[in-house]
């Protein structure tokens, strides 16, 4: 059953032959007590459609800045977009009223956090929240949305889905509240994730259970996917693409090995010792 049907708004204005995602020369700053810190400082990268792409950098390198921008989450207004523009399917996204860039979020782009807690709601039953934006964004039935919630429980692998489906999100453990939150990102069938590391509050064991888990539904559904993280070990059988930050900028980008292998910048360099 794929309840879930590619919406057509954005593809209307959409370039076709471009990249799926098109960060321009972005450019973000928070305002500080002193003046305002550059955490993302003239950032450009491209993501294919169906791509596997790792963004990588020690904390601070402006990775989850860049990702709130596209998503249309920068806190304000304390943040502010300082330039650049953002093209998704060849639509600038920040060029779009608000409502408009939230549709295309909601559907076409999904975001997974490191800790699904703070996307989840606690009061609500795992497969309302699941199949909340079917039904708010395309009308389809309580009854309906409940079905298509166990059939994404079942996807990404939580044993017994129609069991679990009215359980509540302090119930699973951490590796299955975010495989919860994976069925949620992927509820609306979208054509980018981006999934900020998605690990890194996990047990070694289960992270690479939900890093395989994300390579083998990027197989499947032929997504493209940002995989953001500060751990090269974690991406690197997964990844197509690397691109390497650093203090707000795009410092090296390439295949995943040649960077590991051949990584110029001295940042880099330091992390091929963090491969096992
Ligand atoms: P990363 O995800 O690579 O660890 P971030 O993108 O979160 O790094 O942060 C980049 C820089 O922006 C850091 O210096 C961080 O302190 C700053 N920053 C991020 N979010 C905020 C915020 N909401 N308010 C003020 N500064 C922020
Ligand atoms: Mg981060």
């Amino acid at each position: 059953m794929r309840v879930a049907e590619r919406p057509t708004a954005a593809a209307t204005a959409g370039n076709r032959t471009g990249p799926l995602l098109r960060v321009q020369d972005l450019s973000v700053s928070f305002a500080t007590g002193s003046g305002r810190l550059r955490a993302v400082d003239g950032v450009s990268f491209d993501v294919g459609a169906g791509e596997t792409v790792a963004v990588l950098g020690e904390s601070g390198s402006g990775k989850s800045v860049t990702a709130q921008t596209v998503m249309g989450l920068l806190p304000r207004p304390a943040g502010r977009i300082e330039g650049g523009r953002i093209f998704f399917d060849g639509v600038d996204l920040l060029d779009r009223p608000d409502s408009y860039t939230r549709a295309l979020c909601g559907t076409e782009i999904a975001m997974i956090f490191q800790d699904p807690l703070s996307s989840l709601n606690p009061v609500f039953r795992v497969g309302t929240q699941i199949g909340e934006m079917l039904r708010r964004r395309r009308g389809v039935s309580r009854r309906k949305a409940r079905e298509h919630a166990v059939e994404m429980m079942h996807r990404v692998g939580i044993p017994a889905p129609h069991k679990r489906v009215d359980d509540y999100p302090h119930q699973f453990s951490g590796g299955m509240r975010q495989r919860v939150m994976i069925a949620m990102a992927l509820s609306m069938n979208p054509r980018l994730v981006i999934a900020d590391e998605p690990t890194t509050a996990l047990d070694v064991t289960v992270q690479a259970q939900i890093m395989s888990l994300l390579a083998d539904l990027q197989r499947e559904e032929g997504m493209a996917l940002v995989l953001i993280t500060h751990d090269l070990g974690v991406v690197a059988d997964v990844a197509d693409r690397a691109i390497l930050m650093y203090a707000g900028r795009v410092v090296e980008t390439g295949p995943i090995r040649e960077v590991y292998d051949h990584g110029a910048h001295p940042y880099s360099v330091g992390l091929m010792g963090s491969l096992p």
